[in-house]
């Protein structure tokens, strides 16, 4: 069985504290005095929270995880982003209003898939020409950019 974790995000994408008390289960992440003080100590430079769900699917919020949310986004003075990931996807909650519990999903993923240069994701097109996994400056095509 998993064990919940979870880590506190900056405002670069980069993990800033992973939050992994000793009384977690595989299925509650108690919060802690020290994650409250790595909240407070780095709220100009934290953009979000993740943290897990125990087994595989779509994660959602749990009512715990939202008014959780609310609660600290209120002691705050900011919102942030909260993902959930579980063993094969990953979902990312931010607050909607108009009501304080009121979270949307904003991103999901499932099926996650590590692609390497020689895995690319598609192979369409010409066998002989190489398909770019993204496209270029396309001045001279009158391509419009994403
Ligand atoms: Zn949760």
């Amino acid at each position: 069985m998993s064990i919940e974790a979870g880590v506190v995000i900056d405002n670069e994408g980069q993990a800033l504290f992973w939050h992994e008390p000793q009384n977690r289960t595989g299925g509650s992440l108690p919060d802690s005095s020290t994650l409250w003080d790595v909240l407070w100590n780095n709220r100009d430079n934290i953009s979000g929270f993740a943290h897990s769900h125990p087994g595989y699917g779509m994660p959602s919020p749990s009512y715990t995880d939202i008014t959780t949310f609310a609660a600290v986004e209120a002691a705050l003075g900011k919102r942030l982003l909260w993902p959930i990931i579980s063993g094969d996807a990953i979902a990312v909650f931010e607050w909607c209003g108009p009501g304080k519990h009121d979270y949307q999903l904003i991103y999901s993923s499932r099926g996650v898939r590590v692609f390497t240069p020689s895995d690319p994701p598609t192979r369409t097109g010409s066998p002989d020409i190489a398909t770019p996994l993204a496209p270029g400056p396309t001045t001279d095509h009158g391509g419009v950019p994403c």
